[in-house]
């Protein structure tokens, strides 16, 4: 399969007045094109540090991170973050939210133009193209924001809990027509969640960190054996448990 994102011995500490925090630790692992990876691991371990470090806003303090070959820094390849609150603009319309990325990078012509808006119209937002964000759903404003990253056609997608502020039920409906545009679009996506059913039933492989400073204790493939390979029939089908037991096993042994 071919590499997008590749990361080798990654290594990460933060530093204050206290003293040195270390966050990750000989981090390595690659994303291949088109794969979606989940990231579980237990809570303050260092995931959002790994996103930061991939995305370029922190820089590691040994080992490597390349895009589609090129190191971070050389790479002028795009990657998109997906937060846990969607930051839509409540001034800014609906298509003026999704076409502000490309705005603020120079990006904004003709041919983006109407990929904003073919997206709006292939993922059910065309009549509210000009609404405000606070007239959409909760599932509606997270598909404004994943088209706001997505007309920037990046090559990793990196998506930071962002179901997380949902409930539950909205969260399940979100997760699921999240991960199937991100499929459809062939994007290759990193999603870091503390929820292992939503890993388990959107990803192709989960990566389980160890305890602060993070160091990866186990990568788990995730197949199932289905005719049509959906998050609701993941959720149904009897592998779910299994993972969902192993991956549960996996976090609290490094208790
Ligand atoms: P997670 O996303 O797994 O919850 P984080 O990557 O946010 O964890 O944080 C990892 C560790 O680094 C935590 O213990 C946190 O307290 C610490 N940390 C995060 N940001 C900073 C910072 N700016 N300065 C010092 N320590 C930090």
């Amino acid at each position: 399969m071919e590499q997008v994102l590749e990361l080798k011995n990654i290594h990460y500490a933060y530093h204050n007045l206290e003293g040195e925090t270390p966050a990750v630790t000989d981090i390595s692992f690659c994303l291949g094109k088109g794969e979606f990876v989940a990231i579980v691991g237990p809570s303050g371990c260092g995931k959002s540090t790994l996103l930061s470090l991939i995305a370029g806003l922190l820089v590691p303090e040994k080992g490597l991170i390349k895009i589609n070959g090129k190191y971070l820094r050389e790479s002028t390849t795009n990657v998109g973050y997906m937060l846990q609150h969607d930051e839509l603009f409540e001034w800014r319309t609906v298509y003026h939210n999704v076409i502000l990325g490309l705005e603020i990078q120079h990006m904004l012509s003709a041919r983006t133009k109407e990929r904003a808006h073919d997206l709006l119209d292939l993922y059910g937002l065309k009549q509210f193209e000009y609404a405000r964000p606070s007239e959409l759903s909760g599932g509606m404003r997270q598909r404004a924001a994943l088209i706001r990253t997505l007309v920037l056609d990046p090559d990793v997608l990196l998506l930071d809990e962002p179901f997380s502020a949902l409930d539950y039920q909205t969260r399940l409906n979100v997760g699921d027509d999240i991960g199937r545009i991100i499929r459809q679009e062939g994007k290759s996506a990193l999603l870091v969640t503390h929820d292992l059913s939503e890993a388990i039933s959107l990803a192709d492989r989960v990566i389980v960190l160890s305890g602060r400073p993070a160091t990866i204790q186990q990568t788990i493939p995730l197949i199932f054996d289905l005719p049509e390979d959906t998050p609701l029939a993941r959720r149904n089908a009897p592998e779910f448990k299994t993972y969902f037991n192993l991956i549960w096993k996996e976090l609290n042994t490094d208790e």
